[in-house]
C-alpha cells in the first residue's frame, strides 16, 4: 500500500465515522493523521490531549465500526497526540488533568445581548486573574451557558497562565470532598489543597444551601483566596440574595466582585447558536431552517440542541438532506409538547421506563450498576428538576441519606461534563420529563 493509499483510506473512514454516529462527529476530524496503519492495528494522530480524549470517550466504537466497513476486516484504533506537536504537551496536559468539556470554549460560545456581560467579564477575568472581577458570580435559569462558560475561562485561563493552579468543580464536589476530607480526619489536606489555589471555580454553588458547615468552610476557603488577590469565579441559578438559606456573610462576599445574569437568548442569538452548532458538527444548514428551529425553541439552549440531535438522527436514518420539511417533521413532537410542573414521580417513570427496571429495585438495597445507574440518575435529575431537599430525594429512593444522594449528584454531574453519552442521555431523559403531550 501506497502512502497516498493509506490517506485515501483513512479519509474514507473519518468520513465514515462522522456519519457513524452524526452527533460526536466534528469538524476537526479533517485534521486527523494516520500515524500508523498495519496489521489490522489504525493508530490515529491528534492535535491535542482534549481531542485524544474525546475520541477515546464517545467516538472509538464509531471509528472501529468506521474501519471495518470500510477495510472489510477487524481493525484495533487507538488515538494519540500526534508526535510533532510535542511543544503543546505540558499545555495539553493541564488542560486535560482540569477534565474540561472540549466543545466548551470561547471559540463555540455565541454571544448575545442575552448574555455578553457573562462573556465579557468571563473573558476579561481569563486575561487577568484576581485583578478585574472578583469574585466573578454569574447567575441564570438553566441551560443557558453558565457551565459552558466557567470551562471557557478555566481553558482562556490555563493557555494564558501555565502555571496557574486551578481547582475547577460542582459544588457538590466540593462539599463531597470536604465530607470526606472530615471523615478522613485530613481537613489540612482539604484545606491546602484549596486555600492554595491560583483560581477557584464552583458551578452551581446553589446547593450550598442546606450544607451550614461547608458554608463555614466555605467562607474560610473565600476569605483566604480572596485576600490573597487570588481569583473566585462562582455560578448559580439566582442572584446571590435570591439562594435560599444562604448566610447573609457570604451573600454580601458574593456582591463584592461582579455579578452578571445570562438571560433567555432572543431569536437571532438563537439562530447562530443552531448554525454554529450544527458547522460544529461538519453540517451546513440554511438560515431557513435554523430560524425554524430557533422559532420551535425558545427558552432553553440545552433543548436547542436536543432538537438539532433529532434532526440529524432523522437525516441520517433516512439518508435524506435536511430540508424545511424534514425538520418540521423531526420538531414536530417538540410542537405539540409543553412544559409543566414536575414531580419526582414523573422523573421515576422515565427513568425506570428508559432503564426497563422497577421502582421496586430502584429502593430496594441493589448495588449492581444495571440499578445503581438509574438511581443514581434519578437523584441527579430530582436535584436539578425539583426543588426537594437531598433528603426527601433519598426518602423517595429507599430512604437514603442525604449523603448518597449529594455522592450520586456529584457523580453523575461529573460524568454529564466529561462523558457524551452521559450528556445525551440526560439531555433526552429531562426531554421525556419537562415535556408531556397535550392533552
Ligand atoms: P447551564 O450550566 O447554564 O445550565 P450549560 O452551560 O450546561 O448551561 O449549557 C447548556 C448547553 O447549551 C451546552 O451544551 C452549551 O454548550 C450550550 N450553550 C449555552 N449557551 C450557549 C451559547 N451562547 N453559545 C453556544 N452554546 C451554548
Ligand atoms: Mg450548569
Amino acid at each position: 500500500m501506497t502512502a497516498q493509499d493509506t490517506e485515501n483510506i483513512f479519509t474514507d473512514i473519518v468520513e465514515r465515522a462522522k456519519a457513524v454516529e452524526p452527533a460526536n462527529a466534528r469538524k476537526w476530524f479533517d485534521d486527523l493523521k494516520v500515524v500508523h496503519f498495519e496489521a489490522g492495528s489504525l493508530r490515529i494522530g491528534c492535535p491535542d490531549e482534549a481531542a485524544v480524549r474525546f475520541l477515546r470517550e464517545y467516538c472509538k466504537a464509531g471509528f472501529t465500526r468506521a474501519a471495518q466497513q470500510v477495510t472489510g476486516h477487524l481493525v484495533s484504533v487507538d488515538f494519540r497526540v500526534h508526535p510533532y506537536r510535542k511543544t503543546a504537551r505540558k499545555l495539553d496536559h493541564a488542560i486535560a488533568e482540569l477534565r474540561l468539556h472540549p466543545d466548551y470554549t470561547f471559540e463555540n460560545f455565541v454571544v448575545g445581548p442575552s448574555n455578553r456581560l457573562a462573556h465579557a467579564s468571563c473573558i476579561a477575568v481569563s486575561h487577568s486573574l484576581g485583578n478585574t472581577y472578583n469574585p466573578l458570580f454569574l447567575y441564570g435559569n438553566s441551560g443557558l451557558g453558565k457551565t459552558h462558560l466557567l470551562h471557557a475561562v478555566c481553558y482562556g485561563a490555563k493557555r494564558r497562565f501555565q502555571d496557574a493552579a486551578i481547582q475547577f468543580l460542582s459544588c457538590e464536589g466540593f462539599v463531597n470532598k470536604f465530607i470526606r476530607a472530615i471523615e478522613e480526619g485530613n481537613l489540612a489536606g482539604f484545606q491546602s489543597q484549596f486555600r492554595t489555589a491560583d483560581v477557584l471555580v464552583i458551578d452551581d454553588v446553589q446547593f450550598l444551601r442546606e450544607r451550614e458547615q461547608s458554608q463555614e468552610e466555605f467562607f474560610h476557603t473565600f476569605n483566604a483566596l480572596y485576600n490573597n488577590g487570588k481569583q473566585i469565579i462562582l455560578s448559580a441559578d439566582s442572584p446571590p440574595g435570591k439562594i435560599p438559606s444562604l448566610e447573609e456573610r457570604l451573600i454580601s462576599r458574593f456582591n463584592w466582585g461582579l455579578v452578571a445574569r445570562i438571560d433567555p437568548p432572543s431569536y437571532e442569538t438563537r439562530v447562530a447558536i443552531v448554525q454554529k452548532k450544527a458547522h460544529s458538527r461538519g453540517l451546513n444548514i440554511s438560515d431557513e431552517i435554523a430560524g425554524y428551529v430557533a422559532r420551535k425553541v425558545r427558552a432553553n439552549i440545552r433543548e436547542l440542541e436536543g432538537a438539532l440531535t433529532s434532526l440529524y438522527a432523522m437525516a441520517t436514518t433516512t439518508g435524506k438532506q435536511i430540508t424545511l420539511e424534514l425538520a418540521q417533521r423531526a420538531l414536530d413532537d417538540q410542537d405539540r409538547l409543553t412544559p409543566r410542573h414536575i414531580s419526582i414521580t414523573d422523573i421515576i417513570e422515565v427513568v425506570t421506563s428508559h432503564f426497563d427496571v422497577r421502582l421496586a429495585d430502584l429502593q430496594s438495597k441493589k448495588r449492581s450498576q444495571s440499578i445503581t445507574e438509574p438511581r443514581q440518575i434519578c437523584m441527579y435529575l430530582a436535584r436539578n428538576l425539583t426543588k426537594h431537599s437531598l433528603e426527601e430525594i433519598g426518602g423517595h429512593l429507599g430512604g437514603r441519606d442525604h449523603t448518597t444522594v449529594m455522592h450520586a449528584c456529584s457523580k453523575i454531574g461529573d460524568a454529564e461534563s466529561t462523558d457524551a453519552k452521559m450528556h445525551a442521555l440526560l439531555n433526552e431523559l429531562t426531554r421525556k420529563i419537562t415535556q408531556t403531550p397535550e392533552a
